[in-house]
C-alpha cells in the first residue's frame, strides 16, 4: 500500500509563496515524475510530503488517511536526496542500518534487510568500508539502501543522480526502474533530465512557480502540451 493524496497544499515561507495549492493523486505502485524550474517548489513539496516540512494549509493523505500530524518516521516513507546525506563516520552497514536501530528493530533483523538491500545493489563486497572509501554512485547506491531496508511503501527521491557523470546516471536510472519494478513500491522522484522523466515515468508532473501545469503520461505530455511551458519543458515544439 503506498497511495497518496495531496489536496491543496500551500507552503509559504514569510511573505513568499513558495507552494500555491498543488492537487494530486498518486496510485498504489505508480511512479510520478516531478520536473519544473529550479526554485518552482519540488524539493519544498517533497518535503511536506514527507512531514519534514509542515504546510501552511491543505492535507496529506496516504492510503486515505490523513497524515499532517503524523511525524516523519510514522509516514512510512523513505527519502534519496541529491547530496546522498551518508554519516561519514559509519561503515556502509551501519549507515543504512540506523534508521532501523533507532526505531529498535532487532539486531537479526537489521542483518538480514542490510543482507538483501546490499545485495539488491551489488553492495555486498563494500559493507565495511566508510562513505569517503567509495565512488560517488556507490555513496547513492548507499542511500537508497538505506532507504530500502525501511521497507517504505513510499519513496521519495529529489534528484538522485544529479551528482553522478553521465554514465552512472544511466545505471543508477536503470537500477531505479528495476528496483520499482522488484519491491513494486510508490516512488516520487524529482529531476531536471528530460531522458529521466520520459524514461521511468507513469505518470508527469510538470511544476512552475508553486502550481502544476499538467499532469499527464510522458507520451500524453509530449504529443499535447497545454501551454507553451510544458511544451518547453518535455513536449515536441509546437
Ligand atoms: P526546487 O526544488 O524546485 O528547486 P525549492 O522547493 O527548493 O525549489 O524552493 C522553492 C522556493 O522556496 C525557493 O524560492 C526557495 O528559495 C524557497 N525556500 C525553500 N526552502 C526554504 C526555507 N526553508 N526558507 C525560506 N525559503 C525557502
Ligand atoms: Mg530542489
Amino acid at each position: 500500500m503506498g497511495s497518496l493524496k495531496i489536496e491543496n497544499i500551500r507552503k509559504s515561507f514569510g511573505h513568499v509563496d513558495v507552494l500555491k495549492g498543488i492537487n494530486l493523486e498518486v496510485k498504489d505502485g505508480e511512479f510520478v515524475i516531478f520536473v519544473g524550474p529550479s526554485g518552482c517548489g519540488k524539493s519544498t513539496l517533497l518535503r511536506v510530503i514527507a512531514g519534514l516540512e509542515d504546510a501552511t494549509s491543505g492535507d496529506i493523505l496516504i492510503d486515505g488517511k490523513k497524515v499532517n500530524n503524523t511525524p516523519p518516521a510514522k509516514r512510512g516513507i523513505a527519502m534519496v536526496f541529491q547530496t546522498y546525506a551518508l554519516y561519514p563516520h559509519l561503515s556502509v552497514r551501519d549507515n543504512m542500518g540506523l534508521g532501523l536501530k533507532q526505531a529498535g528493530k532487532p539486531a537479526e533483523e537489521i542483518k538480514e534487510r542490510t543482507r538483501i538491500a546490499s545485495a539488491m545493489l551489488s553492495l555486498d563486497d563494500y559493507l565495511e568500508r566508510r562513505p569517503a572509501e567509495l565512488s560517488g554512485g556507490q555513496r547513492q547506491r548507499v542511500a537508497i539502501g538505506r532507504a530500502i531496508v525501511r521497507e517504505p511503501q513510499l519513496f521519495l527521491f529529489d534528484e538522485p543522480l544529479s551528482n553522478l557523470d553521465a554514465a552512472l546516471r544511466v545505471n543508477t536510472r536503470l537500477e531505479i526502474a528495476r528496483l520499482h519494478r522488484q519491491l513494486k513500491a510508490t516512488m516520487i522522484y524529482v529531476t531536471h533530465d528530460q531522458v529521466e522523466a520520459m524514461t521511468l515515468a507513469d505518470k508527469i508532473v510538470v511544476l512552475n512557480q508553486g502550481r502544476i501545469e499538467q499532469v499527464g503520461s510522458p507520451m500524453e505530455l509530449y504529443n499535447s502540451p497545454q501551454t507553451i511551458f510544458v511544451a518547453g519543458f518535455i513536449g515536441s515544439p509546437q
